[in-house]
C-alpha cells in the first residue's frame, strides 16, 4: 500500500485505483487517430462526437483493449473559443456531453476511468492577451459542465503552457465538480520550458500547490526529452503528488501526404519502463501514439511490476 497525502481531500477515483496497483496506464493520441480515420488536419474533431460517434468509440475501445486504465474524451478543442473557429461555438455543451457519454460507454466493460479532456482555450490571458482570469474560468466551466453531465470520472487539463490558464481551469473544475480528481500536464519545448517560460520544477511546485492530484508533461519532442523533464519533476515532487508522463511517439516526419512518428511501440515500451523506474505514477502517450504503442507500453509495465 502506498501512503498518499491528498491535501485533506480524501480518497479519489485515482487513488482508489492506485491502491490496487502501483501505476495507471493512460491512452495515446486522439487527434492523430481521428486523422487516420479520415478527419482533415485542422478540422474540428469534436464534431465527430455527434456526427461519427462510432469512430470515436472505436478509438477508445482500441486503447482499452490495448490495456489503458484511463481513456480521454475527444474534447481537446471543445472550449467555446476553439469551437468558434469552426462555427460551432454554440455547441460546447452538446459536444462535450456527447464525448463523455461515448467514452463512458466504451470504458464500462473494462471498468476503466474516463478523463474529461480540457485543452488550452486558444486565447491568451492578460497581460499578453485580452482574456481575464474570470473569463477563462467561465470558458472552462462551460466545457466542464457538459463533460460532467456526460459522466466523466476525472478532469485532464492538458498541453498547457500558462500557469494562469491552468489556475483558471482548476478553479473551474472545483466550481463545477469539486469531487473530481484533477490531472494537469504542461507541454515543454527543447529548452525545457513551456511557451510561457515555465520549467518542470516550477510546474510541480506551483500546480501542486493548487491542490491537484497529478502533475506532469505531455506532447513535446519525444521520449528522451520527456524523461529529462520528468527527472526534474521527480527531484522536487512533494509527498502525495502523483506524476504523469505522456510523450509524443517521437517527432513527426512527412511521408507522402501524412505524418509518421519516429518512435515505434518498442521504443515507447522501453520509455514506459524508464518512467516507471523513475517513480512516475501515470504513463501514457501523446501525438503519434497508437493503440499498438499503448499495448507495448502496458505489456512492458506489467512485466516489470
Ligand atoms: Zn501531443
Amino acid at each position: 500500500m502506498r501512503t498518499l497525502i491528498y491535501y485533506g481531500k480524501g480518497m479519489s477515483a485515482l487513488t482508489d485505483r492506485l491502491d490496487a496497483r502501483p501505476y495507471l496506464v493512460f491512452d495515446g493520441a486522439m487527434g492523430t487517430m481521428l486523422q487516420a480515420a479520415g478527419i482533415e488536419p485542422g478540422g474540428a474533431g469534436e464534431l465527430w462526437n455527434v456526427e461519427n460517434a462510432e469512430a470515436v468509440e472505436a478509438i477508445h475501445t482500441a486503447y482499452l483493449e490495448a490495456g489503458a486504465n484511463i481513456v480521454t474524451t475527444n474534447t481537446f478543442g471543445g472550449s467555446r473559443p476553439r469551437l468558434d473557429m469552426h462555427g460551432a461555438g454554440d455547441r460546447v455543451h452538446e459536444l462535450n456531453k456527447a464525448a463523455a457519454q461515448i467514452a463512458k460507454k466504451a470504458a464500462a466493460p473494462f471498468e476503466a476511468l474516463v478523463a474529461g479532456d480540457i485543452g488550452p482555450s486558444g486565447e491568451l490571458l492578460e497581460p499578453l492577451g485580452l482574456l481575464t482570469p474570470d473569463e477563462a474560468q467561465a470558458i472552462f466551466e462551460e466545457q466542464i459542465t457538459g463533460l460532467v453531465e456526460g459522466g466523466i470520472d476525472l478532469i485532464l487539463i492538458e498541453t498547457m503552457s500558462d500557469l494562469e490558464e491552468v489556475g483558471a481551469a482548476v478553479r473551474a473544475s472545483r466550481a463545477v465538480a469539486p469531487e473530481l480528481p484533477i490531472v494537469v500536464t504542461l507541454s515543454f519545448d527543447t529548452k525545457l520550458r513551456t511557451m510561457m517560460g515555465v520549467n518542470p520544477a516550477m510546474a510541480v511546485s506551483e500546480i501542486g500547490a493548487m491542490g491537484v492530484d497529478a502533475v506532469g508533461a505531455n506532447c513535446g519532442r519525444g521520449p528522451e526529452e520527456m524523461q529529462t523533464i520528468l527527472e526534474q519533476m521527480v527531484a522536487v515532487r512533494p509527498e502525495g503528488l502523483l506524476l504523469i508522463g505522456q510523450s509524443n511517439a517521437g517527432l513527426p516526419h512527412l511521408v507522402g501526404d501524412r505524418f509518421e512518428y519516429d518512435a515505434g511501440p518498442s521504443t515507447m515500451a522501453a520509455h514506459a519502463q524508464t518512467l516507471r523506474a523513475l517513480g512516475i505514477d501515470i504513463i501514457g502517450g501523446c501525438c503519434g501514439s497508437t493503440p499498438q504503442h499503448i499495448a507495448a507500453m502496458a505489456d512492458a509495465l506489467a512485466s516489470t511490476n
